[in-house]
This record gives C-alpha cells, structure tokens and sequence, in this order.
C-alpha cells in the first residue's frame, strides 16, 4: 500500500531532471503557494500510452499563458518528461500529473516577474475516480458555488485558483454522501461538476453545455466526436435548472472520471441506460486501442 503522495517511493521530473520521489519538494514561499499561480494537467496511460498526450501537452502552455505565466519548455519536451517519468516509475497504466507554478525567488509580493516557471511531472497509479459509481451511477449534490463568468478570471484555464471553490464544493458534497457537486454558472445555467464535464440524454438525443465559461474537457471532446460517428445528434447549448427533471440519463466525463453513469443530481433520478452503457464502453475500447 502506497503511503501519503509526499511519502512514497519513485521519481518525479522536476525542471529538467528526475528526483527521489521524496525529495519532489517546495520552498513555503513559493509564489502558486500563497497566490495560485499555478496549472496543471490530468493524463492517463493506457497500455503505455497517454491518450491524447500532445493536446493535454499543449492545453498545459494554453493554460500558462492564459495566466499570464508562459511556460519554458515546448510540447516536445514536455512529451519527453512525462514517457521519462513513466518509464522511471515501471508504470504503463497510470494517471499522469503536469503541473507548472511561479517558484520561490527574488518577488513575494503579487507580482512575480523575477521568480522562476518552474514544472513537475508525477505518474501514479489511481484507479476509478468515482469508485463503484460506474456500475451504479454516481450521486450528485448541488454545489452553491458557481463556475465564474470569463471577465472574471480565465475560465478556460486548467488552473490552480479555479479548484478552490471545487474543493469546497466536493467536501460539501461528501458530507451528504454524495461523491460529486453539479455547479450552475454565473448566470445560473447548468456547468458541470468539480473535476468532469456533464451529458444528459432525452428522446435518443444528446445535450451537454455550452463550454462557455469552463474546462471544454478533452475526454468531452472525444466523446463528442463519438456520438456523432454513432450519428446521434449532440446539443451543445446553455440547459436551464428546471431542465432537468426532464432527462432520462446522465453521465460525466473527464480524464479521471473517464465516462461515468450519473444516478442522480439532488433531487432528480436518471437511469443508468443503453446509451451511456454504450458510451462508457467505447471510451474504454477507444483509449486502448
Ligand atoms: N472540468 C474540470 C473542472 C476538470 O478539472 C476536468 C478534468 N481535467 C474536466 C472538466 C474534464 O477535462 P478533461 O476531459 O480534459 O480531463
């Protein structure tokens, strides 16, 4: 049994070079840690190979500069990192973690012109991220917090300062026994969950938001890209609250969650059916191909 994430055996890339996993540290004045200067990205091997590794690559550096913190290393080198770290750890099937901040050096107030970009790069093995939820459907809260609108904070960023309200919102969600929260945006339309996006079903057809002011998820895409080949008609649209209870199926979506059966949101019930069976199998089929 692995120990804490700080307390295991291993190696983890650290700006150019692979260190003892215990020795993957930070100064407590690193600038991400008191401002969240910070973005990462969540990957998954499978069968030696990280499904759509490059896009995650470069969705890292979109996210660098959209925080205004560009990146030094290109999409290549940072392929190179991550297929070091894996073969460094003896790992084929595992969830890959890039993450990139502003360090500790000469600023520590909120600017940080002078501080070095640094970049990390850790590979594990982790399981499904709903547990038994796959099989079952997965129970949703409702989250009070909303995803923020684009003229607040870059909303399309995979970065650190977007998750403070999604762990808040998750713990929430956990003390009802619920293993996820539904958040509504800023203008009170459905969004998607903490860490995936969502898809709901009614008549054969298929309505996911609009990814108008949060992560349009690569594992979104792809799923997206397939219901079409399966010629099932994709609305991508604003879906208003009282939508809901009109939905006979819902399912999420995301490098972690990969495709996983919602059962349901607060008070409303969806049926774990064929479509989303079927979905959550050619996922499957299609990151190990
Ligand atoms: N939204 C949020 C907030 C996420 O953290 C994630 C996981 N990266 C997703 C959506 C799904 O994105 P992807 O399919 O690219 O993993």
């Amino acid at each position: 049994m692995a120990g804490g994430y700080d307390d295991r055996d291993g190696k983890i890339w650290m700006d150019g070079r692979l260190v003892p996993w215990r020795d993957a540290n930070v100064h407590i004045l690193t600038h991400a840690m008191h401002y969240a200067s910070s973005v990462f990205e969540g990957e998954r091997c499978y069968n030696g190979t990280i499904f759509e590794s490059r896009k995650h690559s470069e969705r890292l550096l979109a996210s660098g500069a959209a925080i205004d913190m560009p990146i030094p290393y290109t999409v290549d080198e940072i392929e190179a990192a991550k297929y070091q770290v894996l073969e460094a750890m003896g790992l084929t099937d595992a969830y890959v973690r890039a993450v990139a901040w502003r360090g500790a050096g000469e600023d520590m107030g909120v600017a940080s012109q002078r501080n070095p970009v640094r970049l990390a790069v850790a590979a594990w093995e982790w399981g499904a991220y709903y547990g038994d939820a796959k099989m079952k459907g997965a129970k949703l809260d409702i989250s009070k917090w909303k995803r923020p609108s684009p003229e607040t904070i870059p909303s399309h960023a995979k970065a650190a300062g977007l998750y403070m309200i999604c762990t808040m919102s998750k713990h929430a969600a956990e003390a009802k026994g619920c293993s996820d929260a539904m958040m509504f945006d800023y203008r009170g339309y459905v969004a998607e969950a903490t860490g995936a996006n969502m898809f709901f079903v009614k008549n054969g057809e298929v309505h996911t938001p609009d990814p108008d002011c949060f992560l349009n998820g690569i594992t979104r895409q792809t799923v997206i890209g397939m219901l079409r080949d399966k010629q099932i008609k994709v609305h991508e649209r604003h879906i208003m609250p009282e939508e809901l209870e009109s939905f006979e199926q819902c399912w999420l979506t995301g490098t972690a969650a990969e495709v996983t059966p919602v059962g349901q949101i607060g008070d409303y019930s969806f049926e774990v059916g064929a479509l989303t069976r079927d979905i959550a199998q050619s996922y499957e089929k299609l990151v190990r191909s």
